[in-house]
């Protein structure tokens, strides 16, 4: 066991505070890695205040994660000491299953996730990102290339994969409209996904301050979603929408933007659901509302080794460990450009 700290909700709703707890003991499979720098996903705060039920205290949230190798289980080698890594969501699951074989692990019936869920082996509850340091097994850690920027890389393991990932499933490319709705960690990855990938791109936004940072991040036109001509005047026009809103609302507002077999793709997860959407909306034009869940190991490195060679990353703000909480209240109050990072470094053992 080796010893570390990170930061924790000890209960429901409390401010993150100092925790130290102990990593299990190198298995042979295994990789420790150095924890430099932690992403802030909307999901770690729906977590710590227990708004999806089950949550399990202390909690230590952190699910986008990336750092270097400091040692490796005996049978591990693919990785050597001092390899830059990344680690998202997942952190086990059984490899045997429908699923697993599709290289689909986010939907094994026994995936682990990285905190908030139980360690494959033991049954322990995981502790995520929000820390010095972490082991995981060799097949659950992703290779991060030298050419991006370490800081920038940490959203890329959960905001970058969820959103590459449904547009890649559905065949999101040149001669496709589509909407990204919401410009906060995920839509923001969403429209620099989208937009590499040749579509024309929408932002919807209840934020009219943003339109300026959308347009650079890759948006051809913005839509401030409270501007009802304005919607009117996207009626029926498009192929796909990627909604990452985390609040519950309205989802007729956008299956009516669909044409005919439009897609309207739910990635966030409110506290409460959305009202039921008007279902002669989708039946006459045989339109279909999907959600999707981050993405499999598979995925994730190809979305890595894509963003290397583009060059994209997520457009950050680096903080201190110590100010979490407050990077909580702005994350609430849709005031975030456009991830908090977490800077490990101010961490002291
Ligand atoms: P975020 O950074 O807080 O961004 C959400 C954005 O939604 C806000 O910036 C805001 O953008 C918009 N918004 C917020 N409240 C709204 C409201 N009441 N009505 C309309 N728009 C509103 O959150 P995130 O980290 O991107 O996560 C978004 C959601 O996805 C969360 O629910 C999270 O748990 C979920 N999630 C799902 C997966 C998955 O695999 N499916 C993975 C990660 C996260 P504007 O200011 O532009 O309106
Ligand atoms: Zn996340
Ligand atoms: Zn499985």
């Amino acid at each position: 066991m080796t010893q570390t700290i990170g930061y924790a909700a000890l209960q429901q709703n409390a401010p993150l505070t100092p925790f130290s707890f102990e990593r299990r003991e190198l298995r042979a499979t295994d990789v420790q890695i150095d924890i430099l720098y932690c992403g802030v996903c909307h999901s770690d705060i729906h977590q710590s205040r227990n708004e999806w039920g089950g949550s399990v205290f202390p909690m230590v949230p952190g699910h986008e994660i990336v750092g270097k190798v400091s040692n490796i289980g005996e049978a591990v080698t693919t990785f050597k000491i001092g390899d830059k890594v990344g680690v998202g969501c997942l952190v086990d699951s059984c490899r045997t299953c429908p699923d697993c074989e599709d290289h689909l692990e986010q939907f094994c019936n026994k995936a682990s996730f990285t905190y908030n869920s139980p360690e494959k082996v033991t049954g322990v509850n995981n502790y995520g990102g929000y820390s010095k340091q972490i082991v995981v097994n060799h097949e659950f850690v992703l290779r991060i290339s030298d050419k991006l920027n370490l800081a920038e890389t940490a959203p890329l393991l959960c905001a970058g994969i969820t959103t590459y990932s449904p547009l890649k499933h559905w065949k999101i490319g040149k001669g496709d409209k589509v909407g990204i709705v919401g410009l906060g960690g995920l839509g923001h990855m969403g429209l620099k996904f989208a937009h590499a990938f040749g579509a024309h791109v929408v932002l919807f936004t209840t934020s009219p301050a943003k339109a300026e940072d959308a347009k650079r991040l890759g948006a051809d036109e913005v839509v401030i979603s409270s501007h009802a001509e304005d919607m009117q005047a996207q009626l029926g026009s498009f192929d796909f929408i990627l909604n990452t809103v985390a609040a519950p609302h309205n989802l007729d507002d956008y299956t009516l933007l669909l044409k005919r077999d439009g897609i309207l793709c739910l990635v966030g997860v409110p506290d409460h659901p959305h009202a039921s959407p008007t279902v002669s909306h989708l039946i006459f034009k045989r339109r279909s509302i999907v959600g999707s869940l981050i993405g499999g190991l598979k995925e994730t490195q190809e979305m890595l080794d894509f963003c290397a060679e583009h060059g994209i990353s997520s457009d950050i703000e680096l903080i201190p460990i110590q100010e979490i909480n407050q990077a909580y209240q702005r994350i609430l109050k849709s005031d975030v450009k456009y991830r908090f990072v977490i800077d490990l470094a101010s961490l002291e053992l």
